[in-house]
């Protein structure tokens, strides 16, 4: 059996990444999504276990001194981890991984797993983001315009992925990476 394709999956906070997430692992039961740790609050409807492992900054800090992440960050004041033994495992029994992460942790994740596939999303416009930011309703206009002045660094930075998605439709925008991951792998 082959071993399954390591996914990153990044772009700007608010850009659907979550929903285009779960599109994707309804169209294909191969893939799975890494349950990161974060010592970011719970938002409502999260659950511990299933959106992440919420876990206190001395907890995440453990985590750090055990080696447990396969890369971590701070992301506007909070931190964000991909707990490194279950990724590897799912990868050992063929099935493909998605992480959900920022720019900083991509760069980690590209240099210790260089045969990662890189994907990166972009709002049909900046406008667009900042509606769906304010829309969500979630943060703080404080936090927004952070987030907001974030996305604009990663956007920037767009060029060092092997992909780039615009979210302009989550069913045709998920469809896309899917297929984009269907085509890697056929020439594997
Ligand atoms: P949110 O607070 O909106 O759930 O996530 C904020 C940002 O952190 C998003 O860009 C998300 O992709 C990223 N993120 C989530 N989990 C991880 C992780 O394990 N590592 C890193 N580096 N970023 C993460």
């Amino acid at each position: 059996m082959s071993k399954g394709l390591l996914i990153v999956f990044a772009g700007a906070s608010g850009v659907g990444k979550g929903t285009m997430m779960k599109r994707m692992l309804k169209l294909n039961e191969n893939c799975r999504l890494s349950v990161s740790a974060t010592t970011r609050l719970p938002r409502a409807g999260e659950q511990d276990g299933r959106e992440y492992y919420f876990v206190s900054r001395e907890a995440f800090e453990e985590l750090i001194r055990e080696d447990g992440f396969l890369e971590y960050a701070e992301y506007v004041g909070n931190c964000y981890g991909t707990p490194k033994k279950p990724v590897f495992e799912m990868l050992d029994q063929g099935i493909d991984v998605f992480l959900e992460i920022e720019l900083k942790g991509f760069l980690q994740v590209k240099k210790a797993y260089p045969e990662c596939v890189s994907i990166f999303v972009i709002p049909p416009s900046e406008e667009e983001l900042r509606l769906r930011l304010e829309g969500r309703g979630t943060e703080s206009a404080e936090v927004i315009e952070e987030r907001l002045r974030t996305a604009q660094t990663e956007m920037a930075h767009q060029h060092l992925f092997d992909y780039v998605v615009v979210n302009d439709d989550v069913d045709r925008a998920s469809r896309e990476v899917l297929s984009i991951i269907e085509s890697i792998k056929s020439k594997q």
